[in-house]
């Protein structure tokens, strides 16, 4: 069984359609694959009609956007009801704020010197959950920078850096609670991926672990060996599932589906707490 946690449509900053990561999946040789858009669900209804038939298991999720102690971070929620309205309520809160920021970036940018506009960034990101990396493909095309990746820097994107500005994120233990609400198993996404900016402590993680957190993404293309060993501990001593995924983003990023995967037996704990929703067996 090969099983992907995390990954991303055009439903937010990926490039593949959901149907497109459904075909991408089968042709990786993935058994399990979940879909997990930042701060919304917007794909989910593709690529449950692009999964029949194909044998693959598609896990419905989403990835939220949240912040603690001045450190952003990622939750990532899995087989919630799409239907309860708290946590409904709270990923479109954080995605229409998204919009704002959004624009308020391209116009730092512009100030900067870069020569984007909004118009470009909406084109870019087309239905999509508006994010940094849609900007960064702008100033891509502007010839401002080579690559995506080299965006992410303290002259434009990075987390402070000269163009980024911050979008409503939600608390963490109020994102785990209203996850568990919804029936949905909260997983802390890549919690060591020190590249992005400051991360955060393991007494915040041991308060998630209390709050009703299931499990930490330790298998990740942005974790090290010792950060990876660090946190299998952790999730251990903590009582918490460890995961592995790729976090593909379509040629956004280079990670390749399935690069990092969840072993059977995890996956299995995972299911035995989800509540709102089943998995679609294709
Ligand atoms: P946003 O959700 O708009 O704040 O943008 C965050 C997204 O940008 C993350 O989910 C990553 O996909 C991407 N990202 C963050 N840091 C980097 C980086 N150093 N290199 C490439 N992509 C990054
Ligand atoms: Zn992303
Ligand atoms: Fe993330
Ligand atoms: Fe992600």
């Amino acid at each position: 069984m090969r099983i992907d946690l995390h990954a991303h449509s055009n439903a937010s900053d990926g490039t593949d359609s959901p149907a497109e990561l459904v075909a991408a999946a089968v042709a990786a040789g993935l058994d399990v694959v979940a879909l997990t858009d930042h701060d919304t669900v917007a794909g989910h209804a593709e690529a449950a009609e692009a999964v029949r038939g194909t044998g693959l298991t598609l896990v419905p999720g989403a990835e939220l956007s949240c912040h603690v102690d001045g450190v952003s971070m990622h939750l990532l929620a899995y087989l919630f009801d799409l239907a309860e309205p708290a946590f409904a309520a709270e990923r479109d809160l954080v995605r229409n704020d998204r919009f704002r920021r959004g624009r308020a970036i391209v116009e730092r940018c512009r100030e900067l010197g870069a020569p984007i506009d909004w118009e470009q960034v909406e084109r870019i990101a087309g239905a999509g959950s508006v994010g940094r990396p849609h900007i960064a493909s702008a100033l891509v095309e502007a010839g401002v920078v080579a690559t995506v990746s080299d965006a992410f820097t303290a002259d434009w994107l990075a987390n402070g850096g000269r163009a980024d500005v911050r979008k409503h994120e939600t608390d963490p233990e109020v994102a785990v609670r209203l996850v568990r609400a919804a029936g949905g198993v909260p997983v802390f996404a890549h919690p060591g991926a020190v590249k992005r900016g400051r991360t955060v402590s393991d007494e915040v993680i041991a308060a998630l672990a209390a709050a009703g957190l299931g499990g930490l993404e330790v298998d990740h293309i942005d974790h090290d060996e010792p950060t990876r060993e660090h946190l299998r501990g952790l999730a251990e001593e903590l009582g918490l599932f460890a995961t592995g995924s790729s976090d593909y983003h379509g040629h956004r990023k280079t990670v390749r589906l399935g690069e990092h995967t969840t072993d059977p037996a995890v996956y299995e704990e995972l299911l035995a707490q989800a509540r709102g929703a089943e998995p679609i067996r294709g």
